[in-house]
C-alpha cells in the first residue's frame, strides 16, 4: 500500500502504469544468455545511422546550452519535406508527448475520451491521468470501428484518438472513411489522428494527412522519429495541426522539451532517404519471413501495415512468451490490450527474425 496514493489525483490514484517490453540487457543479465534478441519495442532494427550518428557528434559540443525551444530547424526541415507552415507544427519529446499535450490542454473530469478496443495502451493511461472517462469502443475485426466511434461521441466528449496503422493490431484504415470521420466530428471535439506507423504504410495506401488539419482545424496528426527514422532512444516526434491548436498546445508544452541532440538528429534522419528506404525494404522482407514461418507453423496473425505482427495462438500466449525469453527472445503480450491469445512481434532482422521463428518452432514443439 502506497501511503501517499490519497495525496494523488483521484485519475492517478487508479492509474495502471504503461509496462515497456522488456530491456535486452536486463534478460541478459538475468539468464547469463550469449545473445538477446529484442522484437518487442517495434523499434528500428538496423541501428543508429550514419548521417544521425555524424549530426550528433557535430552537436556535442553545444550540450553546455539550452537546445532551441522553438525548433526553429527542425520544424523548417518539417515544413519543407511535408508542405505545412511551421506555425502548424508542435514538437514534443517522442509522439507520446503531442498525446499527451493534447491530453494536458483539452481534458478535464468532466470529459470523455473516445478510443478504439485493442488501440494503442498510452490513449488510456493518459486518459485516467487527467482524470476523465474513457469510452472504449468495441473493434471490428481488430480494427477501428469508424462508425461505432462517432456513434459513441456525447457532449461530453473532448478527445477522439485514432491509431492508423494501430499497434497492437497492425490495422489500417481507408483515407477516405478516416477524413469522412474527422468531417462528421463536432468542432468541440479534438481528433488525434497517431500515424507513428506512416511510412510503413504502402504508398498506395497512405492518406495525404498531413493537409487535412488545413480544412479541420480540430484534427491534430502526430508522427514520431522513434520507428521507422531509427531514433527511439532520442525521443523526438512531432504533430501537425492548425495553427490554433499548435498555438494552445505550446502553451502547455515545457520550453525545453526536445533536446538538443534530437532535434539534430531528426534534421539528420529526415534527411536521410536511403536509411529510410533500407528500413521499408528491410521491413518488408521481415514481414514476409515472419508471416511464411507462421503459416508453416499453422499459426493465424493478423495482417499488418506497421513494423510488426500479431501471431494468433490455440491458448493463452503467456506461457509461449515466457518459453521465448528463456531461449533470449523477448517479444511483446498483448494481454493487456484483450488479446490474451496473441504476442506481438516486432519485424527485425532477417538473422533475428530466424533465432526467433527458430526458438518458436521449438517452444511450440515443447522442446
Ligand atoms: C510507438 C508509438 C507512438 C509514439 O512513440 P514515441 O516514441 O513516443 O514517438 C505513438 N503511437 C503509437 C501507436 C505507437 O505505437
Amino acid at each position: 500500500m502506497n501511503r501517499f496514493s490519497t495525496l494523488a489525483t483521484v485519475g492517478v490514484q487508479q492509474l495502471v502504469p504503461y509496462v515497456p517490453g522488456k530491456p535486452a540487457e536486463e534478460l541478459q543479465r538475468e539468464l547469463n544468455l550469449a545473445e538477446v534478441v529484442k522484437l518487442a519495442s517495434n523499434e528500428n532494427p538496423l541501428g543508429t545511422g550514419v548521417k544521425v550518428k555524424a549530426a550528433i557528434v557535430a552537436a556535442l559540443p553545444e550540450l553546455t546550452r539550452y537546445p532551441d525551444g522553438s525548433g526553429f530547424a527542425l520544424k523548417a526541415a518539417l515544413s519543407t519535406r511535408w508542405g505545412v507552415a511551421s506555425e502548424q507544427i508542435t514538437l514534443g519529446n517522442g509522439s507520446s508527448e503531442i498525446l499527451e499535450l493534447v491530453a494536458r490542454t483539452f481534458v478535464t473530469p468532466e470529459h470523455e475520451v473516445v478510443f478504439s478496443q485493442h488501440a494503442f495502451a498510452l490513449y488510456p493511461i493518459l486518459t485516467q491521468a487527467v482524470g476523465a472517462q474513457a469510452v472504449t469502443v468495441p473493434a471490428r475485426a481488430y480494427g477501428h470501428d469508424l462508425d461505432a466511434m462517432l456513434a459513441s461521441i456525447t457532449d461530453k466528449t473532448r478527445v477522439v484518438f485514432i491509431a492508423n496503422p494501430n499497434n497492437p493490431t497492425g490495422t489500417l484504415l481507408d483515407c477516405d472513411a478516416v477524413q469522412a470521420f474527422v468531417a462528421a466530428l463536432p468542432t468541440n471535439v479534438v481528433c488525434v489522428l497517431d500515424e507513428a506507423y506512416y511510412e510503413f504504410v504502402d504508398p498506395a495506401l497512405r492518406c495525404e494527412s498531413l493537409s487535412w488539419p488545413l480544412c479541420y482545424p480540430n484534427l491534430i496528426v502526430a508522427r514520431t522519429f522513434s520507428k521507422a527514422y531509427g531514433i527511439a532512444g532520442l525521443r523526438i516526434g512531432f504533430g501537425v495541426s492548425s495553427p490554433e491548436l499548435a498555438d494552445l498546445l505550446n502553451r502547455v508544452r515545457q520550453p525545453f522539451n526536445c533536446n538538443t541532440l534530437a532535434l539534430v538528429a531528426a534534421e539528420a534522419a529526415l534527411g536521410d532517404s536511403d536509411y529510410l528506404a533500407e528500413t521499408l525494404a528491410v521491413n518488408h522482407a521481415g514481414m514476409a519471413q515472419l508471416t511464411a514461418a507462421f503459416q508453416s507453423l499453422g499459426l493465424r496473425w493478423i495482417p499488418s501495415h506497421g513494423n510488426f505482427v500479431a501471431v494468433e495462438f490455440e491458448q493463452a500466449a503467456l506461457p509461449i512468451y515466457a518459453a521465448l525469453l528463456k531461449k533470449g527472445v523477448i517479444v511483446r503480450p498483448v494481454a493487456n490490450y484483450e488479446m490474451p491469445k496473441h504476442l506481438r512481434v516486432s519485424i527485425g532482422t532477417e538473422r533475428e527474425n530466424a533465432l526467433f521463428i527458430q526458438a518458436l518452432t521449438e517452444v511450440l514443439q515443447g522442446a
